[in-house]
């Protein structure tokens, strides 16, 4: 085991420095709250680097950029992986962003006086504040059925999958059609017999390309992503549980480019195995010699210890990010918070304007009341509503 150093104390703690990470750093860097931010991954932006090599982005450059600063391209381009990744190194470094990378949390736990413990490797961090931006895209969702193949099929989730280069030769089975799977399908057509096993959740209306036309549809698509599709509407919150639980429409890559790529499509699920071969609920058994299941990833909370976090969906429980479990505990990134774009990049940096207010409110009243100038106590500030009107819960997303 290795030895504990005295604990670090700090104001708020941050842990993750992707988009929702650096966008609570900036919000909380203008108000001039302390705050350190710390990430597992080596590099910011890491997590953009590692997908798939020909990932683009399907929101153009025109809505990638974060509160403070554009993304630095014409805005009907649409960013690789690599560039949205460097672009979040150039944005913490413009704000002179506080961040320690390689440093994975272990373990965040409450202690007395509402505050949190966060544990990673022999360092012990005790914050005010914490605010979980961990991301909700990282822990694979793989059906049970993947486990009964026969081994001599090549399976990869679309985590793992970078390039056409790492499948066997022969046909591919690309398991789930949300945009992961929509992009592969695509690349791996070009090379092999590409069936696809899923329904979509719907589709964008309009064709987004890289053109001046389609910069200004997604305006349109930011405006109802954002001040539509919220929780404080009723259409919203008939969403948000088929988002929290997967299902996203198909944005830059939709069925008729699937169709033009040569994709064999299939609506039905991949549920079971006939001879080592995935077959379908509708019965077909598709013969193939690699399968990438691109099922989405569900949610991994188990190393924030405190009672209540999550719901029974898996997910945080909270209004707009404030935890409902305990004071001083916040979230960001987390698919519906409160928009449907509050899992994308143009939607987290409102969401984290609005949680770096309630935080500012928590410290004045932990100033006012440690002054003896104030009555309120720092929890009854916090004290915010502790569920959304008319959410409910759903199973982990697929
Ligand atoms: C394939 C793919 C394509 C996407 N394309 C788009 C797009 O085109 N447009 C769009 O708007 N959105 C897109 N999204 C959705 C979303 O914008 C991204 O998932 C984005 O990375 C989410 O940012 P985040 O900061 O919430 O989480 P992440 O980017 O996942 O960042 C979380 C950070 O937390 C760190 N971390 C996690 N656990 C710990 C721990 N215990 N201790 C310390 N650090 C920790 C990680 O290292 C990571 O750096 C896409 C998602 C995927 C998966």
């Amino acid at each position: 085991m290795s030895e504990q150093h005295d604990p670090e104390r700090i104001g708020t703690l941050i842990i993750g420095a992707g988009q929702s990470g650096l966008a609570a750093g900036y919000h909380l860097a203008r108000r001039g709250l302390p705050f350190l931010i710390v990430d597992a991954d080596e590099r910011i932006g890491d997590h953009w680097r590692h997908h798939w090599d020909s990932l683009r982005l399907f929101s153009p450059a025109a809505v990638d950029g974060l509160p403070g600063m554009a993304f630095p391209a014409r805005s009907a381009h649409f960013p690789t992986g690599r560039e949205m990744g460097d672009y979040l190194e150039a944005y913490a470094e413009r704000f002179a962003l506080p961040v320690e990378s390689g440093t994975i949390v272990e373990r965040v736990r409450h202690v007395e006086g509402d505050r949190y413990e966060a544990t990673a490797g022999s360092r012990r961090f005790v914050a005010d504040q914490v605010i979980v931006a961990s991301g909700a895209f990282r822990q694979p969702s793989i059906p049970a059925v993947a486990a009964s193949l026969d081994p001599a099929i090549r399976q990869l989730h679309s985590s793992e999958y970078k390039h056409p280069g790492q499948l066997r030769d022969g046909p591919v089975l690309v398991v789930g059609l949300s945009h992961s799977g929509a992009d592969i399908a695509v690349e791996l057509a070009k090379t092999r017999t590409t069936y696809l096993s899923g329904k979509s959740a719907g589709e964008l209306p309009i064709q987004v390309t890289d053109t001046p036309r389609a910069r200004f549809g997604w305006l349109i698509v930011r405006f109802v992503a954002t001040r539509v599709l919220t929780m404080a509407t009723p259409m919203g919150r008939r969403m948000a549980p088929h988002v929290r639980s997967g299902g996203a429409p198909l944005l830059r890559v939709r069925r008729k480019d699937l169709e033009r790529a040569g994709v064999i499509r299939h609506d039905a699920k991949t549920t079971g195995v006939s001879d080592g071969k995935p077959t379908l609920d509708d019965g077909t058994v598709v013969d193939v010699a690699n399968v990438v299941w691109a099922t989405g990833f569900r949610p991994d909370y188990g190393w924030v210890e405190v009672p209540g976090f999550v719901g029974d969906d898996g997910w945080p429980t909270g209004t707009r990010g404030v935890a409902s479990a305990a004071p001083g505990l916040y979230f960001l990134g987390v698919p519906f918070q409160w928009a449907f774009a509050s899992m994308n990049v143009f939607g987290v940096g409102r969401d984290a304007a609005y949680l770096i207010d309630r935080i500012a409110e928590r410290v004045r009243a932990s100033a006012a009341a440690n002054d003896g100038s104030g009555s309120r106590s720092v929890s009854s500030v916090s004290a915010l509503p502790t569920s959304y009107p008319g959410s409910s819960r759903s199973s982990g997303p697929t």
